[in-house]
């Protein structure tokens, strides 16, 4: 049953490990699923569940997202001691993702510089690519292309070794977006709908509308609104088919932009008005450019006062996430509002900010071309390192594959081992059980399980040599069927051997353990009676005869009970067995004379 469950929760946990599920509900389900099944004491797979936890945290309100930072900062400082381990560097990794969406950038860097060097450490390649994805990533997003692409690339190139596919698409995305985000708009389309294409082909159709979302975001970057709108419009349809009022407001945010440059207001206005229900300050991206447009209408409107309060919670939101191209878009507008206001000394320092955060945008964007050009001269440095990075990689699983054989090789020969030895012992016992077999029907005389005459003979010497030695009593009692050719020849040679078989058990049963009884001959048989003097041998003797005339014979030979003659000697001056055994011979011949069923002695 254990290794059952353990087979599930390590299946459940690759399919966490390599991201292949679709939507949360089947997340959320394979974890519960997990918690159940992972006895506590299972450090390994508890600390992998531990590491999807802290990944799979909701952080869709500022108190979800609290908490997931709360439950990443706990766990990562538990595990710090073991650093590096996977799972310390996992929970790094997620600390600092959560931070970052906290808008603690500069301390999620460090936290990702961190992370990155103790997956190198680890010479883990997953880790290394999640760390230069979410870094990437980041770096990205704050304007730092080449970077941000030196990591997105590499990452690329690991996941695509790795054959893990959804992470592969998940950081092409990054890396498309990097190309829009520094102007390479073209290649990003093209990126965005290749990937657009295969998300949806594997059912990933969150993703495929993010990829739409992107294409949109791209064609509005290049003035393309009419284009932009075609794309946010699938983007809107989507959510609102899936019934996320929070996406579909996301995404009309971004509609009512295109909108107020293609000077269509009153639509723009109706959608931020829709927005303005679901979206709210936790959702600062979105909430910054909905108060900025807003501002925008209100300024058309001839309501300065009202784009005023506007501009204020844009700005606010933009500062937040240090956003600086939309404060730049905000600071343009900021300035006519308060010129329209007539408040010229605030118009004029709003102007001066806004051409300084300009200028220094612009810089940026002057040094697109070069940042551009360094970065396709990077991407050759970075392809090679990342050739070192498989070629070592390759060398390490090769170096694995060789132990494993090794091991393999050993199990081997530790089988084989055993198997011989199973063979050889197979072999002695069969050798000894034929041996003691053998020694067995040496011993005794088949018919009747009786000792041979050989057998009884040499206990019986071994016997009289003892009493000889301690001058102990020893008797012999040697007895014959009467008549027993006539029983052959009247119920014939099969009764015959069966009144034998009888005889043997009846004499058995009364004989003690140190006696010894043999069929010496045809129908005679000699007890050895070690310790029994002449009057004990004489009872002994007269108690066989008489079971032997009393038992029920009436079965083999009807009307016709058997009986036996007795000839008992006892140990006085005789020095051999011959001797001894001449003595009780002349006893039975006594017997049969005095007319059978009978003891006598000499
Ligand atoms: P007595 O009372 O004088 O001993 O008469 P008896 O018939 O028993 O004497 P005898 O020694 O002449 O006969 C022994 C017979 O026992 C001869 C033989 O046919 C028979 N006999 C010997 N060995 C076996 C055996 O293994 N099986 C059977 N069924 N009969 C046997
Ligand atoms: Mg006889
Ligand atoms: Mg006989």
């Amino acid at each position: 049953m254990a290794w059952k469950n353990n087979e599930r929760a390590d299946k459940l946990l690759n399919i966490l490990y390599r991201g292949d599920l679709n939507t949360e509900e089947q997340i959320k389900k394979y974890l519960s699923e997990l918690e159940q099944l992972i006895p506590a004491d299972d450090t390994v797979r508890q600390e992998k569940l531990l590491t999807h936890q802290c990944w799979n945290h909701e952080i869709d309100t500022i108190a979800k997202q609290e908490l997931a930072l709360a439950f990443a900062v706990t766990h990562e400082a538990k595990f710090q001691s073991q650093a590096p381990s996977v799972t310390h560097t996992d929970l790094l990794l997620c600390k600092a993702f959560f931070l970052e969406y906290a808008g603690q950038a500069d301390d999620a860097l460090i936290h990702y510089n961190a992370a990155i060097e103790e997956a190198y450490k680890l010479e883990s390649p997953k880790l290394i690519a999640d760390g230069l994805n979410l870094r990437g990533a980041m770096l990205s997003y704050r304007g730092e292309f080449t970077p941000a692409l030196k990591d997105l690339i590499t990452a690329q190139s690991i996941y695509d070794d790795l054959h893990l596919d959804y992470w592969a698409r998940n950081n092409m995305n990054q890396l498309a977006t990097s190309y829009r985000r520094m102007g390479d708009t073209k290649t990003a389309i093209q990126y965005f709908k290749a990937l657009e294409k295969t998300y949806n082909e594997h059912e990933n159709f969150n993703e495929a509308i993010e990829s739409n979302q992107q294409i949109a975001f791209a064609f509005e970057e290049q003035g393309q609104y009419q284009q932009a709108l075609v794309h946010y419009q699938k983007s809107y349809d989507y959510w609102q088919s899936k019934n996320n009022l929070l996406q579909r407001s996301v995404t009309a945010v971004h509609m009512a932009g295109s909108l107020l440059k293609l000077n269509q207001i009153k639509k723009a206005n109706k959608l931020l008005n829709d927005a303005l229900l679901y979206i709210t300050i936790n959702q600062d991206n979105p909430y910054s450019y909905m108060q900025l447009y807003f501002a925008q209408i209100k300024l058309l409107e001839n309501q300065p006062q009202l784009a005023l309060a506007h501009i204020k919670e844009a700005e606010g939101a933009f500062n937040l996430s240090d956003n600086q191209r939309g404060l730049v878009e905000l600071l343009q507008i900021k300035t006519t509002t308060l010129a329209q206001l007539a408040l010229w000394k605030q118009a004029f320092e709003v102007q001066s900010e806004y051409v300084q955060l300009h200028l220094s945008l612009d810089k940026k964007s002057i040094s697109k071309l070069t940042t551009e050009m360094r970065t396709r001269f990077d991407v050759d440095l970075v392809e090679k390192e990342n050739r070192m990075l498989i070629e070592a990689q390759t060398q390490k699983q090769k170096m694995l594959d060789t132990l494993q054989e090794n091991e393999y090789l050993q199990r081997i020969i530790i089988m084989l081992v055993a198997l011989i030895l199973v063979i050889v012992s197979i072999f002695a016992y069969v050798q000894l059980k034929r041996k003691t077999r053998f020694k067995h029907l040496a011993l005794t005389d088949e018919l009747t399980k009786l000792a041979n005459r050989r057998h009884c003979y040499a206990k019986a010497n071994i016997y009289l040599k003892n009493a000889l030695k301690h001058k102990s009593p020893l008797s012999v009692i040697s007895f014959d069927i009467d008549h027993f050719k006539w029983v052959n020849d009247k119920w014939g040679h099969d009764i015959g051997d069966k009144v034998l078989i009888a005889m043997a058990d009846i004499c058995s049963k009364l004989m003690r353990k140190s006696d010894i009884i043999g069929r010496i001959g045809g129908e005679e048989f000699l007890v050895v009676l070690p310790n029994a003097n002449r009057e004990q041998a004489l009872e002994i003797a007269e108690r066989i005869v008489t079971s032997v005339a009393q038992a029920q014979w009436q079965h083999l030979t009807p009307e016709q009970p058997q009986t036996i003659s007795a000839g008992v000697a006892s140990l006085t001056n005789e020095s051999s067995l011959g001797q001894l055994l001449l003595k009780a011979d002349q006893g039975l011949y006594l017997a049969k004379s005095a007319g059978r069923n009978c003891v006598r002695q000499v």
